[in-house]
Parts: structure tokens; C-alpha cells; sequence
């Protein structure tokens, strides 16, 4: 039998070039596209590659029936908080507008499943924690509301259309491939861990640490971080579930355990038995004070294990992929 095809978008990005390795390494057919080039080491891993918006119905759709594609990871899009709130204009027309177009293409050409990127920001300021799946969604941030709204369309969409889906919504994706070929590296970073690691090794200016009077145990930001490794492992088991007959659904994926920017920072100094170079700043727009995963629904109905999202091993990983380039 041949191996399954799955499409990748966004394959070019932190996320989608762990999926693109993860996934070929499972023995998978991996079709990427981005509308950024695709780096070299994902280029090894790929089957072929579009290189185009996701807008690009005729392209997309060009591709998917010359590989047979009937599976989807969508991951493209832009993922800032901070700059969802100065330009929301842009998140609405890339995150919803751009994935709506891009399924509707899809779903044309013999769509089986598609399996979204969507995020923790959906919830907005928890009500409870840690949150559940059923937590109220009331998102604090254009990101968060674009993802949400994208949500309502794919499940929609697959009522009508009759397409197995999956929602998963991550957490703080944070760390870097073991084998070290691949990381995060975004110009300009906005993100803790690698600001962080940056920060310490020179290679970034002084951490900013945004708000130090929250509601959490030191003041400041609480969040939930998940090796994106780990995150793969998760999208491969829904896959396959899938493949099994199961229709799909939405499911948190993090770690479980929350830890605040703070102690972040501790770990990042106690690895490097140096000091990270920090000053304390006002709150960054669109923050929650704590978001913190229940991730018992994708380990129960998926198996889903986590291998490498304990904060030292996703610190460690950080670092080696900061030294390496
Ligand atoms: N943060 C910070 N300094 C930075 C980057 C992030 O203090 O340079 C804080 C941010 O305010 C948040 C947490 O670290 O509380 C995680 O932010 P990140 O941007 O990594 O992910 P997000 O939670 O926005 O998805």
C-alpha cells in the first residue's frame, strides 16, 4: 500500500518544519507549502513543494490533484499577539480570509481531513484552570479571534462537506529539533524562550519581561510551553486516527504545568550558569496573566505521551539549535 500524502502549509515556518521532518520520519508523503522558500534542510524531507499564498486557489489546487492529496495540516499564519493588536486588519485577512479560500480549494480537489494549527489564545482570560476543551472561548486579542473564527468555518465546512477535522490548540509552542537541523528563528523574534536564550548568549539584545504585577505566584506572565515535537506526535496520532474511521475534534495541547516568565528565565540561567541580561517593562497589550492546558482529553483519546516538553528539555533544545547557527 502506499504511504499516506499529507499536505503541510506553512512548511517553511517554525512549526511546519517540524511537522514536514516529523511526519517524513513516520514514513509519510510530505507536500509542503509556504509562501516563504523552503529552507534546505525541510527541502530533504519534502516530496515536493508550492511556493505560494495560500490565496492562490489555481496553484493549490494545480498541486493537490497532480500528488492525490487528500490530508491536511494547516499551519500557515501569522501568530503574534502584539501584532495582531497594532494590525488586526492583516490577522483577519491572513488567518480567516486567506484558510477559508485555501479550504474551499482544497475541498474541490477530494478532501478527506484537515487538520488545523489553532491556539490557546482562543479562550481569552481563563475562567477556570487548567482549561479544558469546553472552556468558554472569549478571546482577548485579534490572534486569538481570528483562529476562533477560522474554527467556526472548518467545522461548518466539514458538516456540509462531510471532511473529518481536527483542532489543535497549542499552548506555548516552544523548543527546537533534538537532531538540532531545525529550530525557531524568527527576525524579529517576539517569543520568551528564544528572547530569552538569545538575551543570554549575546546574540539578541536585554530581555524585556513584560509586567511583573500580574495575579500569578511572582507577578508575572504564566504560561503553558510544549515541545513542538511533541506537538507533531499529536498531529500524527490524530492523522492516523482518522485513517481509522474516528470524525475528529478539538483538543488542547500542552504540557499541563504552567511556569511564569520568571522561572523561565531561571532555568535558562541555571543551564548556562550565566545570567540573563533582563530588565522588567510594562505589559504587553493582549496578554492573559495564565494560561494553563488540561491536555487529558488528547492523552486519552489519542495516547498522546509527551517526550520532550519538560522546561528543561525544551530549554536545552533552544539553546543547542542558538549555538549551532
Ligand atoms: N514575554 C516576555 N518577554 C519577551 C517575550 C515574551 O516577557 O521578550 C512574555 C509574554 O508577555 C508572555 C510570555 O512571555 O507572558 C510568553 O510570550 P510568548 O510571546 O512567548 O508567547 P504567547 O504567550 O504570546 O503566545
Amino acid at each position: 500500500m502506499e504511504a499516506t500524502s499529507v499536505f503541510i502549509s506553512g512548511s517553511s515556518g517554525y512549526i511546519g518544519s517540524h511537522f514536514t521532518k516529523f511526519f517524513a520520519k513516520k514514513g509519510l508523503r510530505v507536500f509542503g507549502l509556504d509562501r516563504v522558500a523552503s529552507p534546505p534542510a525541510v527541502q530533504s524531507y519534502l516530496q515536493d513543494f508550492l511556493h505560494t499564498d495560500l490565496k492562490n486557489e489555481t496553484l493549490v489546487k494545480t498541486f493537490v490533484k497532480k500528488h492525490g492529496i487528500h490530508h491536511v495540516i494547516h499551519c500557515a499564519a501569522l501568530c503574534l499577539v502584539g501584532e495582531s493588536v497594532e494590525k488586526p486588519d492583516l490577522y483577519e485577512e491572513n488567518n480567516v480570509k486567506s484558510s477559508d479560500i485555501f479550504l474551499r480549494a482544497l475541498l474541490s480537489c477530494g478532501l478527506q481531513s484537515f487538520i488545523f494549527s489553532s491556539t490557546a489564545a482562543t479562550y481569552g482570560e481563563p475562567k477556570f484552570s487548567p482549561i479544558t476543551e469546553d472552556h468558554p472561548q472569549n478571546p482577548i486579542n485579534p490572534y486569538g479571534q481570528t483562529k476562533l473564527d477560522f474554527e467556526k468555518i472548518l467545522i461548518q465546512s466539514s458538516q456540509e462537506n462531510g471532511f473529518s477535522w481536527g483542532i489543535m490548540r497549542y499552548f506555548n509552542a516552544a523548543g527546537a529539533d533534538p537532531e538540532g537541523e531545525l529550530g525557531e528563528n524568527h527576525d524579529p523574534e517576539t517569543h520568551l524562550i528564544p528572547n530569552a536564550c538569545k538575551a543570554v548568549l549575546e546574540m539578541g539584545p536585554t530581555l524585556k519581561i513584560f509586567g511583573n504585577d500580574y495575579q500569578t505566584r511572582d507577578g508575572t506572565c504564566e504560561r503553558d510551553y510544549i515541545h513542538v515535537m511533541d506537538l507533531a506526535d499529536a498531529h500524527y496520532r490524530l492523522l492516523t486516527s482518522i485513517q481509522k474511521g474516528k470524525q475528529g475534534g478539538a483538543y488542547n495541547l500542552g504540557l499541563g504545568v504552567g511556569y511564569t516568565v520568571n522561572e523561565v528565565v531561571q532555568e535558562i540561567e541555571r543551564q548556562t550558569d550565566k545570567v540573563v541580561p533582563k530588565v522588567y517593562a510594562d505589559r504587553r497589550p493582549g496578554d492573559p496573566s495564565k494560561l494553563v492546558a488540561s491536555n487529558a482529553k488528547a492523552k486519552n483519546e489519542l495516547g498522546w505521551t509527551l517526550n520532550y516538553s519538560d522546561l528543561p528539555t525544551l530549554v536545552k533544545t533552544t539553546l543547542s539549535w542558538f549555538k549551532f547557527i
